[in-house]
């Protein structure tokens, strides 16, 4: 499933190819996304500048004068870019078209979007409500303190939480909580200010290392086949239940929390 790192990576792997470059046509093949893609809008598109490409949790905004199209990658989807004449394979759904080339949409399980936005996008009922960046100055380790006060629920719940901080998915939970020694499983209401010290530190840590890594990939972004963005990288705990903890070699212990594969080391995470 892309991730905020591998959309991050997206975003940088697409705008160098179609910023500032206009809308030549919109080719939607499916419409059926987790939201049906508005009828109306190779119209609305068509003409218009792309003026900026940015990114809110999950989220990428293609901001033109008249409104964003805002696109979601949902659990299979991926963008690239290619020239405008290669024929679609039976999962390319939409093709933002910029002349000779276009940003082609592939999503084979359909929970991604394609919507238009008129307004201030962040205004958006999908957007308004999102928390804090987590590689931004918004999201310190108080801001995770006072937001994991009276809280009862697990802190890796609360951490996965979009409306308390963007982005951080189960691998990269399981991976930050393993690297601050704090169990998942935790009150969140229980966490010191140590511990939300460590958790945001770590957090930022486990983000930004893949998007360096999924930097080493941009070049996917372009061409025929490709299946970008989705790096491989070096977990500790994540897919390693059983295993032994890279630090104190006990056999990691695996369970589900919310319908999710939870690994956490009952040694070394208090
Ligand atoms: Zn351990």
């Amino acid at each position: 499933m892309p991730e905020l790192p591998e959309v991050e990576t997206t975003l940088r792997g697409i705008s160098p190819h179609i910023l500032k470059r206009k809308v030549t046509a919109v080719t939607v093949r499916q419409p059926r996304l987790r939201w049906p893609i508005p009828e109306n809008l190779a119209a609305l598109m068509q003409h218009q500048t792309l003026l900026n490409i940015s990114r809110r949790g999950k989220y990428l905004l293609l901001q033109f004068a008249q409104g964003s199209a805002l696109i979601h990658l949902g659990m299979s989807g991926s963008l690239r870019i290619i020239k405008t004449i290669e024929p679609p394979m039976v999962h390319d759904h939409f093709d933002l078209v910029f002349g000779d080339i276009a940003l082609r949409y592939c999503d084979p399980r359909r929970f991604g979007c394609l919507l238009w936005l008129e307004g201030e996008p962040l205004e958006h009922s999908l957007l308004a409500h999102l928390g804090p960046e987590p590689l931004t100055d918004d999201f310190t380790a108080e801001y995770l303190f006072q937001r994991t006060r009276k809280r009862s629920q697990p802190i890796k719940q609360l951490i996965m939480d979009s409306k308390v901080v963007v982005g951080v998915g189960n691998i990269y939970a399981n991976e930050s909580l393993f690297m601050a020694g704090i169990k998942p499983i935790r009150k969140a209401a229980s966490l010191t200010r140590k511990n939300c010290v460590d958790l945001v530190r770590d957090i930022k840590f486990v983000l930004q290392r893949s998007i360096d890594q999924g930097g080493t990939t941009l070049r996917d972004f372009v061409g025929g086949d490709g299946k970008p963005g989705y790096f491989q990288q070096k977990l500790l705990v994540y897919g390693r239940g059983g295993k032994a903890c890279s630090n104190c070699e006990k056999p990691l212990k695996e369970i589900r929390m919310n319908d999710r594969t939870t690994v956490y080391c009952v040694n070394c995470q208090r």
